[in-house]
């Protein structure tokens, strides 16, 4: 049999995965990552993320030193609110109910911006995110925390770190998945690996970086975990996120945290396809316009506010919601006068829209109870409040006396053509892994370090619960990842030196 030795093997090959291997191999370390998936399916989640990326940038000039090439006249046209690492810190506290662990969630924050400058040196990209700032009064006037994502969404990113990694002369084995870690005298010394190349074989290793993700794309550990109605829940990403790393780690006394009955979700198309498609790669089937609109189920009522908060801050939570109703279907409806602020998304040959000249024919087209929704515009118009309409800002425009309200934004839901966009609950990942401190060292039940076992990305449990600010699951794998490739080196000098 060969011999295969490394001084690490990272398991996975998403955006945290990555991140430990380039910073593993900045030190000439000999570097290993296998991945589940063939080579046409690399990348994990992370591929089909939109990029949307979030740090505590503080002012425009800290973005402008990590989004290139702005004018003069884009950067005089940016109306940015500061968003310093303590803004970043509170909405990671407040989505997360201040049950994200206090040392994980600031060393997420307070290395937000340190990070993406060090991607950025790696060669990543990055550019305004067109989604985050309306026009206003000339202006491009962001909201939410995220005025940045990645060129060429996910895939760019992927692409970029891929390229770093294999100019740092790591190696790469595909259709490769990791079954098992060999732990000898306390010690992490192998992996057992089951590759379409190279056949069951054990690579021996001085660290593993385990990056495989969480376990969405398990039905069985979805109902076990989340609840029986998660069966049939969109996988909106990988197909390989099946919780091998937690089932790994746990083998050789990990312990598990986190929010196990937790997870991210989103709106998406009712006609999404059933797990990631990588030939239609991008975040094309989300439908996150709703605070423009009104959601209803196809007993044609509302259930949710979809004015609670921006987008950013809700629609982990509506996607979990949908997936309740009967069929586990909702719509989105929206009229003319917001129709053109949707996102891009809504106006793909992907999406399924329905559009009609009455309310009446809507309900009709949409297939809901037709009295019922009728009674629900009718009450929702009745409600609206007057007040200034602003989407760039939470305007307070409300309605009153309704079960669930409508809290900012709230229009009235007269101008005809009108639209609806049949949805469902699509899973993004899971939010309860193992237990790992800010150098992603994995912990036992001790709280001590497994010797030579490192953890990052959706493998991180205790930072998420019931709901995270947008982007962030991208800037948790990029600093996890990155801190795991130094924990390693570290940890591999200080052996050396003993
Ligand atoms: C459609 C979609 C859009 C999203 N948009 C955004 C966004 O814009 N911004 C944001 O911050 N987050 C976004 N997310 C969330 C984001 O993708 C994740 O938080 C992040 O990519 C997780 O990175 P990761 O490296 O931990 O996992 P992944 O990128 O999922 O990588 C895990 C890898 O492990 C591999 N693997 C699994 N088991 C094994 C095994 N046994 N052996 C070897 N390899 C294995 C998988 O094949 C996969 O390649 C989105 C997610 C989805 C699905």
């Amino acid at each position: 049999m060969t011999n295969f030795e490394y001084d690490l093997v990272v398991v996975g090959s998403g955006n945290a995965a990555l991140s430990a291997a380039v910073s593993a191999s900045e030190d000439n370390l000999k570097v290993l990552v296998v991945e589940k998936g063939p080579q046409h399916k690399r990348g994990g989640n992370s591929f089909f993320t939109d990029g949307a990326i979030r740090f505590a940038y503080n002012d425009l000039d800290g973005l402008s030193k990590v989004v290139d090439n702005l004018s003069e006249e884009e950067l005089n046209s940016i109306e940015l609110p500061k968003y310093a690492t303590e803004d970043y810190h509170g909405d990671l506290m407040n989505v997360t109910k201040n049950e994200s662990n206090p040392s994980l969630a600031e060393h997420l924050t307070g290395k937000s911006y340190e990070t993406i400058l060090w991607m950025k040196e790696q060669g990543v990209e990055f550019q305004l995110n067109e989604n985050q700032f309306f026009e206003k009064d000339g202006k491009k006037s962001f909201w939410g925390g995220l005025p940045v994502k990645t060129v060429d969404k996910g895939i760019g990113l992927v692409k970029s770190l891929f390229k770093k990694a294999e100019e740092n002369g790591v190696d790469f084995w595909y259709a490769s998945p990791a079954e098992k870690l060999e732990k000898t005298d306390g010690k992490i010394t192998g992996v057992h690996v089951n590759s379409e190349e190279h056949g069951k074989v054990l690579v021996k290793t001085k660290a593993v970086v385990l990056a495989s993700g969480g376990f969405e794309a398990d039905k069985k550990k979805r109902m076990e975990h989340l609840g029986k109605e998660w069966e049939n829940a969109i996988v909106r990403g990988s197909e390989y996120n099946t919780g091998d790393g937690i089932t790994m780690a746990l083998e050789v006394g990990a312990v598990k945290a986190g929010q196990y009955d937790g997870c991210h979700a989103h709106t998406t198309d009712y006609n999404s396809p059933k797990t990631g498609d990588y030939s239609k790669p991008g975040d094309i089937y989300k439908k996150s316009s709703y605070p423009l609109g009104l959601i209803v189920n196809v007993e044609g009522e509302r259930f949710v506010d979809e004015g609670a908060d921006f987008r950013n801050y809700t629609y982990a939570k509506y996607g979990k919601e949908t997936l309740k109703q009967t069929q586990q279907k909702a719509f989105q409806i929206y009229d003319s006068q917001v129709r053109d602020m949707l996102r891009v998304e809504y106006n793909l040959e992907e999406a399924t829209m329905l559009t009609a000249d009455t309310i009446e024919e809507l309900a009709v087209k949409m297939g809901v109870d037709k009295e019922n929704f009728l009674e629900t515009i009718n009450s929702y118009n009745d409600a609206v409040q007057d007040g200034d309409y602003n989407p760039s800002v939470k305007d307070g425009k409300t309605t009153v006396g309704l079960s669930p309200n409508k809290t900012n934004w709230a229009l009235k839901f007269n101008e005809g053509p009108f639209y609806a966009y049949p949805i469902t609950c699509g899973i993004t990942f899971t939010f309860g892994a193992i237990k790992v401190n800010n150098k992603s060292e994995v912990l036992d039940e001790n709280d001590e370090p497994i010797e030579g076992l490192y953890a990052a990305g959706e493998m991180v449990g205790d930072l998420f619960y019931h709901n995270y600010p947008g982007g962030s699951g991208l800037m948790s794998g990029s600093v996890f990842g990155k801190t795991a490739g130094d924990s390693v080196k570290n940890y591999l000098s200080t052996a050396a030196q003993n």
